[in-house]
């Protein structure tokens, strides 16, 4: 439930619908916004009877959150989330962002020689898995802490920020120590104790669509992040199953108009594990941008055949500076820009 003060509402107003809630037993929490202040209602509020509110001074109106989830909506709030990092780097507000980089960190070579490819290509995020959640348990599994310490010394080389997934609770200890994003990955979308720490990590994290969720469970998963607290959630489009074996997945670029109507945080694309083959990402990283993507997370080894995961999708690096020049054109098309690397350090 969203009561929707006034313009003019007064603190003193605000103040005293806040006490009301509170004397109701629920928890209340303030949403300051631009074209309007309101003050929601966490927790399960299905039997409130909302009439003491919507009389109170400075209320305008009192409105129930139609969707299962509520501080994901756009209803809970109008306005975009913007998530800003240093450097003036922000994912949500008119620039597309765009991420890339190896699979999984390999080595030090491997990955200083994918950080400085994408840098230079015009990428602004590097990414790489340091834990690899692997359909084996015999397939290579990530460096672990060595490839966290890898990712951040190739942060400090190039500049770039760095994302990388958290398979587990005690990944995300380790990895808000060395990430400016943490990846939750497809197969931990319904990972409900892992959500419940992302959601109190001060690190902004990616969610990623898992393969047979649906919209809705995606931002029920986002929600489990704000109701900790976590305001700072990217959602991730990367394709859900399909019935042809001609794709590894099927990149469902329908999930982002519809994600930025329901909800008001940003949502990329990434048409890497989204297609499973190189020669698709490109034209799908197209569309993605065409479609309204806030970024892309897309895969580039500096030798793909070599790759120890994904090497079949993997761009290598002149292949990625192409999709760049091409998606730099698509974002202008359509009113937006395509984000700079910020100078070197
Ligand atoms: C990844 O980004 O490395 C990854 C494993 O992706 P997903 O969770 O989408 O399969
Ligand atoms: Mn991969």
């Amino acid at each position: 439930m969203l009561v929707v003060m006034e313009r003019n509402a007064t603190a003193s107003e605000i103040r005293r619908v806040v006490a009301a809630i509170e004397e109701m037993g629920l928890e209340a929490r303030l949403l300051p916004g631009k074209q309007r202040s309101a003050v929601g209602i966490v927790g399960n509020d299905g039997s409130v009877d909302a009439s003491p509110l919507s009389g109170l001074p400075g209320v305008l109106e009192v409105i129930h959150v139609t969707q299962p989830y509520k501080q994901v909506s756009r209803e809970w709030k109008p306005d975009g989330t913007v998530i800003r990092f240093p450097g003036g780097l922000a994912i949500g507000g008119d620039d597309v962002v765009v991420m890339a980089g190896p699979c999984a960190v390999e080595s030090e070579a491997q990955i200083l020689a994918a950080a400085r490819a994408v840098r230079d290509a015009g990428a602004v995020f590097l990414r790489g898995g340091a834990f690899k959640p692997r359909t084996s348990p015999y397939s290579f599994q990530g460096l672990g802490k060595k490839g966290l310490e890898l990712l951040a010394k190739a942060r400090e080389e190039t500049g770039l920020l760095v994302v990388t997934e958290a398979l587990d609770p005690a990944g995300v200890d380790l990895i808000e120590r060395y990430a400016d994003v943490i990846q939750i990955g497809a197969r931990s979308m319904q990972n409900y104790s892992l959500l419940k720490r992302a959601g109190q990590t001060r690190k902004p994290v990616l969610l990623k669509r898992g393969m047979a969720a649906t919209v809705t469970e995606l931002l029920l998963s986002a929600e489990y992040l704000l109701a900790e607290g976590n305001p700072d959630i990217i959602l991730c489009e990367r394709g859900v199953r399909g019935f042809d074996a001609g794709t590894r997945y099927l990149l469902d670029l329908t999930a982002i108009p519809l994600v930025h109507r329901l909800s008001h945080l940003p949502i990329i694309a990434d048409p890497s594990h989204g297609t499973g083959h190189r020669d698709r990402v490109t034209p799908m990283a197209r569309a993605a941008v065409a479609a309204g993507a806030d970024g892309l997370m897309v895969e580039v080894h500096p030798t793909p055949e070599r790759a120890l995961s994904d090497g079949v999708q993997s761009l290598a690096p002149e292949q990625f500076a192409a999709l760049m020049k091409e998606c730099r054109m698509i974002a202008e098309a359509i009113g937006r820009r395509v984000a700079e690397p910020a100078e070197v350090p």
